[in-house]
């Protein structure tokens, strides 16, 4: 086939590349490396290259050296903690308050079923104050450190960029999930972090439409070591999704930064309805409890797209809002989608935040007067003594 001017990046759904002669099957094999060079591709579980086209786009992105792309957030999770697994042993410290999935594969993958014992730092006021960590990491002395910036969904962000330094002042390797900060905001790779990652079915990708994860690194062996787990495991994903996040990172900022943009005004407007609203948690809101720690975090690009809130009046108001919203704002057990969608808090993490009333707002990229039209109608609609 002849070359064309595509613009895009063309989909190899190729399961294997054909070799020319002896010598390139002999060259190809003998080849002791992870890194495809471009004339080079073998069989597509090794490397494809519209797989390795994202994979490039995305170290950009993170400003890291090598990317890993992987079939889903908790995949990209896995591989990440492979590049550190040591059949000797091993010291992992995962903070308490992160995705409810990690949390449930740490238990039933690493501790149930490879017999991998994890240690767990929970939060000291909701949080994780740098030196509350540091304390805990001199105690415990771990080898990885694993945490999330943004704590879901009570939406705690905590010194990063601080506690990677002083884990690294004291040897610990560090593992950031960033999804909900996304390198827009933070690029945890350029304070020291060992390994960024992040599940694109969220912000990335963006449409809801597309399960994905990535991990980046700056560090040969810890990529090597990853990618050779992927290799392995066959945890590639296909060169179809491959292709599909690539167009959807075209416009990631520019929704992201509308996303932003929506929720800090979502915020504002459901501060001041406090007939309706008992309490809003923002980090973008003067007087939020993060509010100070994000601005540096994010060095004052924004704070984020979620807000989170509790409706007056209870389970019944609860009840009534999400019939009120339903085909404007659904309920949707995602986040980072281009439509505004919610999800009640009491129901999903009950265990740890049973109070009614309480939803994640997961903003879009509508025109915000849309958004506020559409909560302030079902507001007024809800008819529950205020
Ligand atoms: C959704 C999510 C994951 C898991 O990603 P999947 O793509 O669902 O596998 C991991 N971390 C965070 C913070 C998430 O929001």
């Amino acid at each position: 086939m002849k070359k064309v001017n595509s613009q895009t990046t063309p989909i190899y759904r190729n399961s294997g590349f054909f070799f020319e002669s002896l010598e390139q099957i002999e060259d190809a094999f003998a080849r002791n490396t992870v890194v495809t060079p471009e004339d080079g591709y073998i069989y597509s579980r090794y490397d494809n290259p519209t797989v390795v086209d994202l994979e490039r786009r995305i170290a950009e992105m993170e400003q890291g050296r090598y990317s890993i792309a992987a079939p889903s957030g908790m995949a990209a999770i896995d591989i990440a903690l492979s590049a550190f697994e040591k059949p000797s042993g091993n010291r992992w410290l995962f903070f308490t308050e992160i995705y409810g999935g990690t949390n449930y594969y740490i238990k039933n993958v690493l501790n149930d079923r490879r017999g991998i014992d994890t240690m767990h730092l929970e939060p000291e006021n909701g949080g994780y104050d740098v030196e509350y960590v540091a304390q805990a990491i001199a105690r415990l002395k771990p080898d990885v450190l694993y945490f999330e910036p943004v704590t879901n969904p009570m939406l705690i962000v905590c010194n990063g960029r601080e506690i990677i330094a002083r884990a690294k002042q004291m040897g610990v390797r560090v593992v950031v999930d960033n999804t909900f900060a996304t390198p827009y905001l933070w690029q945890p790779l350029t304070d020291g972090a060992d390994i960024v990652l992040h599940s694109t079915t969220k912000y990335f990708s963006g449409h809801g439409d597309l399960a994905g994860g990535v991990l980046t690194m700056n560090d040969e062996q810890i990529y090597v070591s990853a990618k050779n787990y992927r290799k392995f495991c066959g945890m590639q994903p296909s060169p179809d999704d491959a292709a599909r996040l690539l167009s959807y990172l075209d416009s990631f900022e520019c929704r992201f930064a509308c996303q932003i943009d929506n929720a800090q005004k979502l915020a504002h407007y459901l501060n001041e309805s406090k007939q309706y609203v008992e309490n809003v948690i923002y980090p973008g809101l003067e007087g939020d409890i993060s509010n100070s720690i994000a601005r540096d975090l994010f060095r004052g690009v924004g704070y984020g797209a979620i807000v989170t809130f509790q409706i007056r009046g209870g389970r019944a108001a609860a009840a009534r809002f999400i019939e009120l919203l339903r085909g404007e704002i659904n309920v949707v057990p995602t986040l980072g989608d281009a439509h505004t969608i919610m999800m009640p808090i009491a129901q999903v993490w009950g265990d740890k935040y049973p109070e009614q009333g309480y939803f994640r707002v997961s903003v879009g990229t509508e025109p915000f007067h849309k958004i506020e039209k559409n909560v302030k109608k079902a507001f007024e609609n809800l008819g529950v003594p205020k």
